[in-house]
């Protein structure tokens, strides 16, 4: 059985502004932004404005409503960083491969022959974020 959602997670504090994040896309009802250690160049983290702490306990109606903004998203970003293909991961609990408990899809650029960067655990520096988010912001404002 899961756990009940913790409105002190990591993505609760940046929807609320509590921490600062490279956003690319808001509206009502979700916020994208750059994930802090790539695991590829444009690596966007797509998430629900509504508590919500993964695709076990999520309402379906929000599901659904998220998931179109996860395709929305992911065309925004292969368009933004001119890459080849995309990589959407979704992980649920512990077991599952879930660190931070607020539901999030990730959006990763690929591009022919690069492989996905390991998990390191390495922050991306601010402004290499922050040129990614620029473009991307650009082609989704569009
Ligand atoms: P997951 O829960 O899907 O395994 O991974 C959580 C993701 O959130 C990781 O890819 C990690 O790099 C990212 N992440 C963790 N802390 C932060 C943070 O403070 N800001 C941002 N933008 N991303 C984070």
């Amino acid at each position: 059985m899961s756990s009940a959602y913790d409105p002190n997670n990591i993505f609760a504090k940046i929807l609320r502004g509590e921490i600062p994040a490279h956003k690319v896309y808001e509206d009502d009802a979700v916020l994208a932004f750059m994930d802090i250690m790539p695991r590829g160049d444009g690596h966007t983290l797509v998430i629900p404005k509504l508590p919500a702490r993964n695709i076990l306990d999520i309402d379906p109606a929000a599901l659904a409503q998220l998931i179109q903004a996860v395709q929305n998203v992911a065309l925004g970003v292969k368009a933004a960083m001119g890459a080849d293909g995309v990589t959407i991961q979704q992980f649920n609990e512990p077991a599952g491969g879930q660190v931070v408990f607020h539901i999030h899809f990730h959006v990763i650029p690929r591009f022919e022959g690069i492989p996905m960067r390991p998990h390191s655990g390495d922050m991306a520096p601010p402004e290499v974020l922050a040129a990614h988010a620029a473009k991307i912001r650009a082609v989704l404002a569009n």
